[in-house]
């Protein structure tokens, strides 16, 4: 059977600040998911990755159907009137629009969705994420789907080594490139090398069959103005032809740096961490999680916490002495992000236009200062005031 996979997520309020959605909220959320009076849902599953909610639904209404949209859209409006109601902080952040208007693609929450003839053992995992921007998966979808040092499967899956298609957005004109492996890898390369511009949209075999959906929405650019990090989410099917689901989630284990963390402002590394697990304090550690799932005539099974294993407590570990690591220099970049991603700061850009007025100003005064200098050495000044310097000398 034609089956449709749709993750939607969005930040809709945390306690204290961007911690973890409230309990009552999501269920909340789960209240409206669950009304029957929609009736549209084979399956869903409802959690949380820090501050974002995301719901998981598996259905046989197609891609972008403004039904299962305007579900998650009313959802998510219910969730936030709770999260108003408890004072939470950010309440309805992502809702970025007053009224639904068909698909939520644009409005502020987070989708990614496939649609597939289901396999016998059909297995999916979700990668969430959060205090981080769609191009922190570029990596690790690098180790995946192209680099053979870190998936053995490229070399010895048949279906694998042929390569994939990937579709690369660049997410400030929203524009996407469909770049074919293995002759366009230098390209798809030179694209995964700028994670704030080119990001991997999806990916598709080479005989066509869906394998990686991934939210791409740059918040700041629907909103015109910095509203929080578009944190991503991703659905990958995996095993048989498709990657196995170990080659896509240790993908994860190197920790490696990416964008967002505390005021969406800083690099620290991105530490895979348990389903359901709150933004740490601690500077608000990128984090991403793994929930794996089969999926037969509909249901899910799962999910399995795909990053509980004790071995990624060694990871965890690793990302933390990579963050104090990248802490310990503070403020100087590449701690903090480079200006253009700054921009979007208030403080930032009032910091600068008194700093470029001070440029100009300082030179000029420095032209005087050494000209005065200058005359004070040579012994020809006469001013007042430096004849006071020169008689203290
Ligand atoms: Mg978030």
């Amino acid at each position: 059977m034609k089956i449709t996979l749709s993750t939607i997520k969005a930040d809709i309020g945390g306690i204290g600040g961007h911690t973890r959605p409230s309990d009552e909220v999501i269920n909340a959320v789960n209240d409206v998911v669950n009304n029957t009076e929609y009736n549209l849902l084979l399956d869903y599953y409802i959690g949380y990755t820090g501050d974002d909610i995301h719901i998981i639904m598996c259905h046989q209404h197609g891609l972008e159907n403004n039904k299962i949209h305007r579900l998650a859209w009313d959802a998510f409006k219910e969730g936030t009137e709770i999260a108003k109601e408890q004072g939470l902080y950010g309440a309805g952040q992502d809702l970025l629009k007053n009224s639904f208007s068909g698909n939520v693609k644009g409005m502020g929450p987070g989708v990614a969705e496939l649609e597939f003839e289901e396999r016998d053992n059909e297995a999916f995992v979700v990668l969430a994420a959060d205090k981080t921007e769609p191009g922190a998966f570029n990596f690790p979808f690098y180790r995946t789907f192209i680099d053979s040092r870190s998936n053995t499967g490229l070399i010895i899956n048949p279906d694998l080594a042929e390569g994939v298609v990937i579709n690369i957005m660049d997410v400030m004109t929203g524009k996407i490139a469909e770049l074919h492996l293995w002759g366009d890898k230098p390209e798809v390369e030179a694209a995964l090398m700028y994670p704030g511009r080119y990001v991997v949209e999806s990916v598709m075999s080479k005989k066509g069959e869906p394998i990686l959906s991934a939210s791409t929405d740059r918040l700041h650019n629907i909103a015109g103005t910095y509203v929080g990090k578009d944190d991503p989410i991703a659905i990958v099917r995996c095993q048989k032809s498709f990657p196995a689901t170990e080659e896509i989630c240790s993908a994860f284990n190197s920790p490696h740096f990416v964008a967002g963390d505390t005021r969406g402002s800083h690099h620290l590394p991105l530490m895979p961490v348990k389903i359901n697990t709150p933004a740490s304090v601690n500077y608000s550690l990128p984090m991403v999680m793994a929930l794996v799932f089969s999926v037969h005539n509909g249901k899910f099974t799962g999910p399995h916490d795909g990053f509980a294993t004790p071995d990624w407590n060694h990871i965890r570990n690793i990302a933390t002495q990579r963050a104090l690591d990248m802490r310990s220099q503070g403020f100087i970049h590449p701690a903090t992000l480079v200006p253009e991603e700054l921009e979007y700061n208030k403080g930032y850009e009032v910091r600068m236009k008194k700093l470029e007025g001070l440029f100009s100003h300082k030179n000029k005064k420095r032209s005087i200062i050494q000209k005065q200098s200058s005359r004070i050495n040579t012994g020809n000044f006469k001013n007042k005031k430096n004849k006071h310097v020169k008689s203290k000398r």
